[in-house]
């Protein structure tokens, strides 16, 4: 070994490149650990290529990667047994950090510093962040090297010399810095491990495995090996069992439920992806997006937030999604224009729906049954991604109120020829409130209607998609008005009463009801027979849609959320009470206030002192 010290410039077009990759890693440190032992886990499976194609001959003994940390020295030590570098190779890979690429991409992407680093070897650099003093001790897998120090304080000056090291592989050692005293504690880098380095391909040691003995808990013999080499998702379908795929959820996800399906995705053409996706049972109120996706490059974990990748809808999926094609560490602008995440959500989804299909074609009880739980994520895609619209209109269901599930064309089927209306359109009648709406669903049934139930987070947008996408199809909520009026026949009777008569007895009427604060109430009046209640209150459709939009979106919408609501009064010309009290009117006040008072009781709209002078009304005629 010779003395000779070689010191120099790391290259350094680095002096505006440094500045932004700090900057830019700055919220981000601990991805050092993730960036180093990738690296060591890289330079590993270089060296069992090279060994199986047989070009390394030698002993490629234990592969492991080891992480040391002194807790006393404050240093941290990624040791791997990988393909090592020579004095050359250090020169090409670490001193010109990626010299030839970085003035290209320098140029390129000058207003966009975060696209730069996804392109950009900067992954032992990283090692910066946390430490004052960074020492590469390697040798290379070639017989022919010598070992290699090499050593730099972060300034852009490094030097080299030749060292002693008996084999081949990589030492990064790095000499933590004053702020980054965090990263020498134990159960820090342990987390850290566990959290980006879990489902390495490479077995990765850290420390001993610890037992307890006599209440404390002591080192044993056994090395302390932090991941899975072969997670699930790398293994074939065909050898996997239901209790491995609901295993592996569990070991992602420790206290969420059984899931309720998975798939299994698998790709290498146009690019690469595999993963395993799950869907979780859901419960109502309860925060779907708490246990998310987890995306790995590589089997190194990247991130769990993957909006812009996965079409939004899925984001509610759980499970992990592992892509080399996936450009890293780029902002989510560009990510979004990037073709090849483009393609892949595209993949995703597809293979979303084909897997739905398949469970709705093969086994429909099944998909039945886990309705409640599907339906969210299935709506959800079809509000927001025509592509899945396409594909879900086919196994979407549709639930009436005895719980029965319909596809959109069985229920058409049904529906057709009772619940088309005088101009041809077909009314779809729903309610949003079993209890609620008893009476409006009631007299729905009484005229052999079917109604359906949409009381889930997205109906509002479902049924507002679904309007836009059946032709001659409108959608109508039973207490939207009178049942007659919901669904118009040809031949239902027509009110006979001039302009002169219609004002009077909507005054008469209106002058029972006691004013709500930004409240309006229409009167109206029809003949829909003698069995039907005096006065029926309603809620036009529109508005309460309206409504309901701004109250969910706000901004734009406002205009419709400070209008005041507006509710129609049916008055029922068949009914004997109502001709009653038209024919005397001078007599009848007390009768007309309560039945007006019954309708809107019905409703949930009769409160307060008006509440009260019913009640004391009531009591008087049961005296
Ligand atoms: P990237 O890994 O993205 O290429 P890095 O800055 O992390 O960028 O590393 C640059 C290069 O240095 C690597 O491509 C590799 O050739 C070399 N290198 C880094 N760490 C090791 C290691 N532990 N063993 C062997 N070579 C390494």
């Amino acid at each position: 070994m010779s003395d000779k010290k070689t010191t120099g410039q790391i290259g350094v077009t680095t002096e505006n490149i440094f500045p932004i990759i700090k900057k830019f890693l700055y919220s981000d440190h601990e991805i050092f650990l993730r960036e180093l032992v990738s690296n060591a886990v890289d330079a590993t499976q270089k060296l069992k290529t090279f060994a199986s194609v047989g070009e390394f001959k030698g002993e490629a003994g234990d592969l492991a990667v080891r992480v040391i940390l002194d807790e006393k020295k404050k240093t941290l030590t990624i040791s791997d047994r990988g393909i090592g570098m020579s004095a050359d190779e250090i020169d090409k890979y670490i001193n010109q950090i990626a010299f030839s690429s970085a003035n290209d991409f320098l140029d390129k992407y000058k207003k966009d510093a975060n696209s730069i680093i996804g392109h950009f070897g900067l992954g032992f650099y990283s090692a910066f962040m946390v430490s004052k003093k960074v020492e590469i001790i390697t040798k290379s897998w070639r017989d022919d090297t010598m070992a290699m120090k090499w050593e730099c304080d972060g300034s852009p000056e490094y030097s080299m010399s030749e060292a002693k090291k008996d084999s081949h592989g990589t030492d990064i050692i790095l000499y933590l810095d004053d702020e980054s005293k965090d990263f020498a504690e134990k159960h820090k880098i342990e987390s850290l491990l566990k959290k980006y380095c879990r489902f390495l391909p490479v077995a990765i040691v850290f420390g001993k495995k610890t037992e307890w003995k006599d209440g404390k808990s002591i080192e044993t013999d056994e090395d302390n090996i932090i991941n899975e080499t072969n997670p699930l998702w790398t293994r074939k379908p065909a050898d996997l069992t239901d209790e491995d795929y609901k295993k592996f959820y569990k070991e992602l996800y420790p206290f969420a439920e059984d899931p309720l399906f998975w798939i299994h995705l698998n790709v290498d053409y146009p690019f690469n992806l595999t993963g395993i996706l799950y869907f979780p049972k859901v419960k109502k109120g309860i925060d779907l997006q708490k246990n998310k996706i987890q995306l790995y490059c590589n089997q190194v974990y990247v991130t769990d937030s993957v909006e812009g990748i996965v079409p939004e809808f899925l984001t509610l999926l759980h499970g992990v999604i592992d892509s080399p094609d996936i450009p890293l560490n780029v902002s989510r602008s560009y990510l979004q224009s990037d073709s090849n995440v483009k393609k892949i959500a595209t993949y995703i989804t597809k293979k979303v729906a084909d897997r739905l299909d398949e469970i709705f074609k093969n086994d429909r009880t099944q998909f039945e049954e886990k309705w409640e739980s599907l339906k969210i994520f299935i709506e959800y895609g079809i509000v927001t991604d025509e592509k899945f619209y396409e594909r879900a209109s086919k196994f979407v269901l549709l639930k009436d109120i005895e719980n029965k599930c319909f596809t959109l064309d069985e229920y058409k089927t049904l529906i057709q020829s009772e619940q088309t209306d005088k101009d041809g359109n077909l009314v779809y009648l729903y309610t949003t409130n079993r209890d609620e709406q008893y009476d409006y669903i009631t007299a729905a049934k009484e005229k052999g209607y079917s109604v359906l139930v949409m009381d889930g987070q997205l109906d509002v947008h479902f049924v507002n998609k679904l309007e836009q996408q059946l032709e001659k199809t409108r959608f109508a909520r039973v207490d939207g008005d009178i049942i007659e009026n919901l669904i118009k026949k040809a031949d239902i009777k027509k009110v006979e009463l001039t302009d002169d008569e219609r004002k009077d007895l909507s005054e008469f009427f209106k002058a029972a009801i006691t004013p709500v604060e930004k409240t309006d109430f229409v009167v109206g009046f029809e003949h829909i027979g003698e069995q039907r209640n005096p006065v029926t209150i309603t809620q036009n459709e529109f508005m309460r849609r309206m409504k309901e939009m701004s109250e969910l979106q706000g901004g734009m919408m406002g205009f419709y959320g400070d209008m005041p609501i507006s509710y129609n009064v049916t008055v029922n010309l068949d009914s004997s009470l109502i001709k009653k009290a038209i024919a005397d009117r001078e007599n009848t006040k007390e009768l007309v206030n309560q039945m007006i008072d019954l309708a809107l009781l019905s409703n949930g709209l009769l409160k307060g002192e008006a509440l009260s002078r019913f009640v004391q009304r009531s009591i008087e005629v049961l005296k």
